[in-house]
C-alpha cells in the first residue's frame, strides 16, 4: 500500500499532467463511503455523520476513518487485530453488537442512578446541617 502511494506521487511529479492529479484528488474528497449491512461480517457497525459514516469495530471500538469502509480494510482490522473473531459468522457480531448496545444502556443508567445519589447525598448533608440546629431547638422544647 505505502509502496503504492509513493509509486503515484513520484510519477505525478515527473509527468506534468496537473488537471488529472487534481482530478482525482477532488474525486477523493467527494466521495463517500457507505455503510454495508453487510459488513457486519467483518465485525463492523458504523457511527458518526450517516452521509459519510465511519466503520467502528464491534468487538474493541476502534472507530476507523471514512475511507476505510471498504471489505478489505475492514477485514484487514479484524483479521490482524482480532484473529480469533476472523471465522465468526454475522449472527456472532450481531450478538456482540446487541451486547454492546445494552451494555452502553446499563452504563447510561448507572451513570444517572449515581448522579442521583449524589444529589440524594447532598440532601442528606442538608438534612444533618439542618437537623444541628434543632438540637438546641429541642432542648429549647424541653424548657
Ligand atoms: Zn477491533
Amino acid at each position: 500500500m505505502d509502496k503504492f502511494l509513493r509509486w503515484k506521487d513520484s510519477s505525478s511529479r515527473t509527468d506534468d499532467e496537473e488537471p488529472s492529479t487534481s482530478v482525482t484528488k477532488n474525486l477523493k474528497k467527494v466521495v463517500k463511503r457507505k455503510y454495508d449491512e453487510d459488513y457486519i461480517k467483518y465485525g463492523f457497525s458504523w457511527c458518526g455523520d450517516e452521509t459519510a459514516p465511519r466503520p467502528q469495530c464491534i468487538i474493541c471500538g476502534d472507530q476507523l476513518s471514512n475511507e476505510s469502509m471498504v471489505p478489505s480494510k475492514l477485514k484487514r482490522h479484524l483479521y490482524l487485530s482480532h484473529p480469533t473473531c476472523a471465522n465468526k459468522d454475522k449472527q456472532y457480531f450481531k450478538g456482540c453488537l446487541e451486547q454492546n448496545k445494552k451494555q452502553k444502556k446499563f452504563m447510561k443508567s448507572a451513570v444517572t442512578v449515581s448522579e442521583k445519589a449524589l444529589e440524594a447525598s447532598y440532601h442528606v448533608v442538608k438534612l444533618i446541617a439542618r437537623q444541628k440546629k434543632p438540637h438546641s431547638y429541642c432542648r429549647r422544647n424541653t424548657y
